[in-house]
Formats: structure tokens, C-alpha cells, sequence
């Protein structure tokens, strides 16, 4: 059963090792976790629903709360201290094209506004409620989860939108195949909720991100079917795919997509390197990117996520490794590559070896499989940690941004560091640490973590928060980066997007939204 008030699985754990909560405590200052609100307090505040009843629409209190939030934190903080005051009015499950379509003349009649509802693993506050004097329907794909078609010839999957990772993965295993689109969020995340959040899977660098997986699909607007067919290249005026990326629900919802699927790779691997510096680990990175040899995954981590990374994962090897790597001149400056990669048995053979040589050459030391299997084995699990760092008084939170190379140095210790001084003004210690993400010929992407200690007061904790992540987006702006890079924009990054598109810009993606929703029925207050 999924946690209703955190990250994941309910029966899953991933306890924070006691070492390493001395090391976090030592940086972040005694911690003081309080107790999170109970369901049932929570379940006692829900109002009553202000919309009809509807044979597909649940409108309990328990699947209301259990949809009322994502994964932001906002929506963590709201939960957790019980801070609820929105919540859907009932929450829909259509199994059909038809059935959403009914739903959304449903919501016409009713004056609602619609919501979709995906995998509600949004990090940015698309899902969230806004106080409204409408009656609010959220509309999740739970139900519409089923491979519909596969053209094995050209290689296509038609899915139900609703399809989250592990199912979508599944169905194309059984016939050979698959997407290879692997968000950290992959148990929950669906099809349709990548496509309008723009979203990239760890290996997007060999399966490419979800922009060139989507090949066309069906959307149920309030303005009727908009059909796009998969065509795999065309000239003929601009891309309408293009529209549904990055749309987060606002001119309708995606009921079916076509996706370009692979067979499933011959060989597959993850490796470690360690550099001395920084500035050795992102030339090497860079180099792999415009040499262009073809791994699936680059990440490479800053001192302090190199040093975080290893204390948190509780391994035995890891003091053994430290001294190692200090006697050899590896210290305090060092930096771990993770490095994928994915193919034919030859071509994985070759580009394992070629990467090793270009990382000597920038001093870089090769490790193996050990470092990397450790990551591949818990790719998944990490997010859990954020349950159990709260649970000890700790606040985790993430951004992250991509720029040209000619940015990335600068810019990857200057976020952290506006994290850093953001909080000292309210004479507290975070603990800020950065990886280039995903890796591009022409630039890269900076993944920041920061983690910090929680208040008593939730009112405090939000206004920290607000304060980092505004210095860190004025940061990450100020060197000319994106305000995200696949997390999309929601509430969060909403006041960031006119600076990014401009003010014709935002007039245009208003009109694209008013067109196909001339109502504003659809998710209104997010994006734009
Ligand atoms: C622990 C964690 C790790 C993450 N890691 C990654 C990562 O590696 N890469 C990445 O890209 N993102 C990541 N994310 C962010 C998040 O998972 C993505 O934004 C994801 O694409 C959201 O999908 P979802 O199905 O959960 O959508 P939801 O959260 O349910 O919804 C997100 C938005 O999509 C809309 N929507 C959903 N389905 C539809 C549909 N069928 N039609 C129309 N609109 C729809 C919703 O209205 C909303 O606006 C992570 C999040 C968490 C919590």
C-alpha cells in the first residue's frame, strides 16, 4: 500500500544508518523531530463535497486525503504537520477514452475544475488543490494502465496514460521489449504524467528523454479528442506532440500514448571512478559527451555528495575504502563518476573500456562494478531515505536546472553556496551538495539536494525553505539556466517561468491553454 503522508510503499524502509546520522548531526546541529499528524486527524477535516454524485467518482474522506497532495514540500509539510485545507471534492476513476470523456462533461456541468491525477509523485505542486469556490474533481488514471497495442515492425507501443513504470515495464517485457525510461520516482510515475512534465529517466542519455519516446497519442480536452499519429519525423507546419509536453494537465488529459520502444539490451552495467577534484571528473564528463561515446548514464558528484553519498549507504567497505583512497591521494576534494552502460555485448565491452581510458587520462581511478551495482541496487530505494531523515528531524528537498558547459562550473558551486548563505541569515547550518545529472553535448544538469534541520513550527520551516530555493533559483537563472529541468513548473517554479520564456512567451502558452480550454476548467493555477 502506498504511504499516504510520504514517499513510497508503505512496507518498505530504508533506515538512515546510525553513522551516518552522527555525520548529519554534526553538520546540521542537534536534531529534534516532532510527531506528524495522525490520519484520522487529518480524515476528521475533510469538508463535505460540493459535487453530484457520478458512479465512477469516490468521494470519501479517505480517498479524497489520499489525493489531496504530491511529493512537494509543501505537500509534505501539509501532511505531516496537518496543515490540510484543500482537498479534492472526490476523485474519479474512468477505465475508457469514453469514460474520461463523460467524466469531463460531468465536471463542465458540475462548474468544476479537473485535476488528472497520475502517480501524484509531483515535486513542484501540480496536483495540489488551490482554494477555490469551485468544487474540485481530481481525475486519476489508476484504472487505465492496459498495453493496448504493439507494432513490433516500427517498433511502437500504444499504452493506457495511466500505466506507471514497473506496469509499462512489465507488459513490454513479457513480449522483449522496453520504454528504458527510468525516473527515480519510477514505481509510482506514469506514462502520461512524463509526457506533461517533460520527465527524464536516469538513462536518458542512451534511451533518450521522454520528448523523443512519446510519439503521439490521444488527449480529451474540454474542446473535444485531439488525436496525434505517430509519424517519425515530419515537416508539415509545428510539432502538436510538442504542446502536450511540458502541459501539465492543462488542456486536458492524455488518455493514450504511443511510445518507441527497444528490444531489450544484450548487456548492461553501472561503474564507479573517483577523481581528485571537480574540475578533473566535469572535463572528463564532458569529454565522454562530445566524444560521443555512447553510455547510457553520466553522474557525477560534488566533495561533499561524494562524502554523503558514501556515509549514507551504511556499507562495511566504505571506511576501508575511504583510507584506501586518501593514501593514494583521493581526499577530501574527490569526486565519484557513476557511469552506465547499455547495448550489444561488444559495443558494451568497447565503451566500457573507452570510458576507463579517457577517465585515466584525466586521473581519473576506476573502481568497478562495486560502486555501481551499490547504486543499481538501490536506485529506487533512495528516495525512501527522505522518510526517514524527517523522521529524525531532517528536511530533504531537491532542484535542479541545466545550462551550457560554459556555465557549469561556476554555476554548480554558486547554487549550493546561495542554499548555504540563504540559511545562515537565519543562523542555521544546511548541508548542499550537487551532481551533474544528465550530460549533453552543449551543457548538463545540476541535481542539488539540500538537506536541513525541521522546526516545531511549520510556518518556520516553509519560510527557510521559500528563502533557499528563491536564492537558488535567482542563482541557477542568473548563470542561464532553466528553472527545471524535468520537474516541470507547477505552483513552485510558476513565478520563475517569465523570466525564462518572456512576457509574449507566457501570452502564448496562456492562449494554447484557452483554446483547447476556453473555461480554465483544466488544473488552473499551475504552469501559468
Ligand atoms: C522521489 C522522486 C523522484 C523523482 N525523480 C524524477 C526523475 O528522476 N525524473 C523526472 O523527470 N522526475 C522525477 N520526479 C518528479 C515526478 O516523478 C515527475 O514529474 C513525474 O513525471 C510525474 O508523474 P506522475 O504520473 O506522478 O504525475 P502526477 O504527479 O500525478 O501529475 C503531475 C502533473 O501531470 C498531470 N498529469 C498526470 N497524468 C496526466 C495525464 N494522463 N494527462 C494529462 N495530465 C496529466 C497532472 O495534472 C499534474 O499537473 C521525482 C519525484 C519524486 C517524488
Amino acid at each position: 500500500m502506498k504511504r499516504w503522508n510520504g514517499w513510497g510503499n508503505a512496507d518498505t524502509d530504508y533506515p538512515v544508518p546510525p553513522s551516518a546520522l552522527d555525520y548529519l548531526t554534526q553538520r546540521l546541529g542537534p536534531l529534534a523531530p516532532t510527531p506528524d499528524t495522525a490520519k484520522e486527524t487529518l480524515l476528521a477535516a475533510v469538508s463535505e463535497s460540493r459535487l453530484p454524485a457520478h458512479p465512477r467518482v469516490n468521494a470519501s474522506a479517505e480517498t479524497r486525503l489520499t489525493h489531496a497532495r504530491g511529493q512537494s514540500m509543501h505537500d509534505w509539510v501539509d501532511l505531516r504537520y496537518g496543515r490540510l485545507d484543500t482537498f479534492p471534492d472526490g476523485v474519479a476513476f474512468p477505465e475508457s477514452d469514453e469514460d474520461v470523456r463523460d467524466l469531463l462533461a460531468y465536471a463542465r456541468n458540475a462548474g468544476a475544475r479537473v485535476i488528472p491525477y497520475g502517480g501524484g509523485t509531483s515535486v513542484v505542486g501540480h496536483i495540489t488543490p488551490l482554494a477555490s469556490d469551485a468544487p474540485v474533481l481530481a481525475l486519476s488514471l489508476e484504472k487505465m494502465t492496459r498495453l493496448l497495442d504493439l507494432d513490433e515492425t516500427s517498433r511502437l507501443a500504444t499504452f493506457q496514460a495511466g500505466v506507471a513504470g514497473p506496469q509499462l515495464e512489465e507488459q513490454l517485457k513479457a513480449r522483449g521489449y522496453t520504454l528504458g525510461h527510468f525516473p527515480q520516482s519510477f514505481e509510482y510515475s506514469t506514462l502520461g504524467g512524463w509526457i506533461v512534465t517533460r520527465s527524464s529517466g536516469q538513462q536518458s542519455y542512451h534511451y533518450g528523454r521522454i520528448e523523443s519516446l512519446f510519439a503521439g497519442g490521444t488527449l480529451e480536452t474540454p474542446r473535444g479528442r485531439l488525436e496525434i499519429k505517430p509519424v517519425p519525423a515530419s515537416a508539415a507546419g509545428p510539432d502538436l506532440r510538442e504542446m502536450l509536453l511540458g502541459s501539465e494537465g492543462r488542456l486536458g488529459v492524455i488518455t493514450q500514448a504511443k511510445v518507441r520502444v527497444r528490444r531489450i539490451p544484450e548487456a548492461e552495467g553501472f561503474f564507479g571512478v573517483f577523481f581528485p577534484f571537480w574540475e578533473q571528473g566535469s572535463q572528463a564528463v564532458r569529454e565522454i559527451v562530445q566524444d560521443e561515446l555512447p553510455v547510457s548514464m553520466l553522474r557525477l558528484s560534488n566533495p561533499p555528495e561524494t562524502g554523503t553519498t558514501l556515509v549514507l549507504s551504511g556499507k562495511s567497505w566504505v571506511g576501508l575504502a575511504d583510507r584506501g583512497l586518501r593514501a593514494i591521494g583521493y581526499g577530501d576534494e574527490r569526486c565519484l563518476l557513476m557511469f552506465g552502460v547499455t547495448g550489444s555485448r561488444r559495443a558494451f565491452n568497447r565503451t566500457r573500456r573507452e570510458v576507463a581510458v579517457l577517465c585515466r587520462k584525466h586521473g581519473g581511478l576506476f573502481v568497478g562494478t562495486i560502486v555501481g551495482h551499490t547504486w543499481e541496487k538501490s536506485r529506487f530505494l533512495t528516495p525512501y531515505l527522505r522518510n526517514t531523515l524527517w523522521e529524525s528531524g531532517i528536511a530533504l528537498d531537491t532542484l535542479e536546472t541545466a545550462l551550457p558547459w560554459s556555465q557549469v562550473r561556476e554555476a554548480s558551486s554558486a547554487i549550493p553556496q546561495a542554499i548555504v548563505e540563504a540559511m545562515s541569515k537565519h543562523g542555521e547550518q544546511v548541508l548542499a551538495f550537487a551532481h551533474l545529472s544528465h550530460v549533453y553535448r552543449d551543457g548538463a544538469s545540476i541535481y542539488t539536494t539540500y538537506l536541513f534541520r525541521r522546526t516545531a513550527d511549520p510556518d518556520q520551516l516553509l519560510s527557510r525553505w521559500q528563502d533557499m530555493k528563491h536564492q537558488a533559483s535567482l542563482t541557477l537563472q542568473k548563470y542561464g539556466g532553466t528553472i527545471s529541468h524535468q520537474h516541470g513548473v507547477g505552483t513552485d517554479h510558476m513565478p520563475y517561468l517569465p523570466d525564462e520564456k518572456g512576457a509574449l512567451g507566457i501570452d502564448v502558452l496562456r492562449a494554447v491553454c484557452k483554446s483547447f480550454d476556453p473555461d480554465e476548467m483544466m488544473n488552473p493555477g499551475k504552469l501559468v
